[in-house]
């Protein structure tokens, strides 16, 4: 399907000095360095179309358009895509809830969630690409992992041996009872009879009255949610086939880890016969006022409500970035309006004719993102030039200063 528009990326002097960008490995908790090379791959999961986009997901975004920003920055070539859950079970029970039709409701919300990645500034993916168009290479997946040995019917369904893959497990690190709790929570199915391993993951749902199905060789039905992720990754994605790594980046919030992060490497590795990813970077979620922020709860904070009270989108992404990416963290007015009153002594100090000195500023803005995108360290740099340029120092460019905000944190000035 079609992607957003593309964003405007200013240039940045080629005196600066990127180094390697370190971000934290959710496997290990480390924080490593992406090897320096010509082209990175990266996959970000997208959302199931129904409730877009809150801030979670607002949250999210950002944080891998901060790598995306930073490799591109550097002068690298990254290949990006995402995925758009648009058939699953939450979709359809919401459309059901609602009474309304489930393309409809998902088209609504991609063409919402469109508009909403285009006001955040989030560089668009190369393919943006729906469960459904994905449907032939989903097919094509199971077939490859089938001729492996690795997939199995119950009833009619068919699911996927995740200890056919040796290092199932490997990548949340997690323990077998902590695994089968978040299955349970999680879209997951352990408890069902008739499979081999309690944590084995359905591929292909056989069709179900009243759901939506399509024909295949694999009987009537529709694809299993972390085999699309596999499929549309490896389909879409120039997989490194020479290096130790098919891709560079697996990216989402944290409850993707396990079990969709671990399901999708676990299918790909025992398809390709490789580790899937060289990290698996997760972003935190964002709490409203003290309390988790969920469907359930109903306290969900739209950006598009928060653009339509009139907030300027970038005042949402710098409150966003206040806080480091791989925290839980709270959303609230104080933090909205913090921001927003930052951005307006920004915007303000750059209109000036003489400004304190912005290159020492820019390099320590690259730094900071270097060390796994410390952006309230970047953060406190740019406060430290608004107290410098207040002061009377000069010597410094606003356009420079500017350029390098917009291109590195995606913040218009
Ligand atoms: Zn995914």
């Amino acid at each position: 399907m079609n992607s957003w528009a593309q964003v405007y990326l200013p240039p940045i002097d080629s005196s600066f000095n990127f180094s390697a960008l370190y971000l934290k490995h959710s496997s290990t908790g480390q924080n490593v360095a992406l090897p320096i090379k010509d082209e990175y791959r990266m996959y970000v999961c997208g959302i199931t179309p129904y409730d877009a986009t809150h801030l979670g997901h607002a949250a999210t975004y950002i944080t891998f358009d901060l790598v995306n920003r930073y490799l591109t920055a550097m002068g690298k070539k990254v290949h990006f895509v995402e995925n758009v859950t648009d058939v699953d079970d939450p979709l359809l029970e919401r459309a059901t809830r609602d009474g309304v039709d489930w393309k409809d409701l998902a088209q609504s919300q991609i063409d919402l969630f469109r508009g909403d990645m285009s006001d955040l500034h989030i560089i668009p993916p190369q393919y943006f690409i729906g469960a459904v168009e994905a449907i032939p290479l989903v097919i094509d997946a199971i077939q490859g992992l089938q001729k492996k040995n690795a997939v199995y019917a119950v009833d009619e369904d068919l699911y996927f041996t995740v200890h056919s893959d040796l290092k199932f497990g490997s990548r949340a690190n997690l323990s077998q009872e902590e695994m089968l709790k978040l299955s349970a929570e999680r879209g997951g199915d352990p408890a069902r009879s008739g499979k081999h391993d309690p944590l084995d993951a359905l591929v292909w749902l056989h069709e179900r009255a009243g759901e939506p199905s399509w024909p295949s060789i694999l009987g009537q039905g529709r694809p299993g949610w972390h085999i699309e992720c596999c499929a549309i990754a490896l389909s879409y994605l120039p997989v490194a086939h020479k290096e130790e790594f098919l891709i560079d980046i697996q990216g989402g919030g944290n409850d993707l880890l396990f079990p969709h992060h671990e399901m999708g490497a676990a299918q790909a590795t025992v398809l390709k016969g490789k580790e899937y990813a060289r990290l698996y970077v997760h972003a935190g979620l964002i709490g409203l006022d003290g309390e988790k922020m969920s469907k359930s709860l109903g306290n969900l904070v739209f950006l598009s409500t928060l653009v339509s009270e009139g907030v300027d989108p970038m005042a949402v992404r710098l409150a966003l970035i206040s806080e480091h990416y791989s925290l839980d963290r709270m959303w609230s007015h104080e933090r909205l309006d913090t921001a927003i009153q930052f951005l307006d002594r920004l915007r303000l100090l750059m209109s000036r004719p003489e400004v304190a000195p912005t290159k020492t500023v820019v390099q320590k803005v690259i730094d900071a993102l270097s060390n796994n995108l410390d952006t309230p360290r970047a953060l406190e740099v740019l406060r430290e030039w608004c107290d410098e340029t207040e002061s009377g120092m000069t010597g410094g460019s606003a356009g420079e200063l500017s350029r390098a905000i917009d291109l590195l944190l995606g913040i218009a000035i």
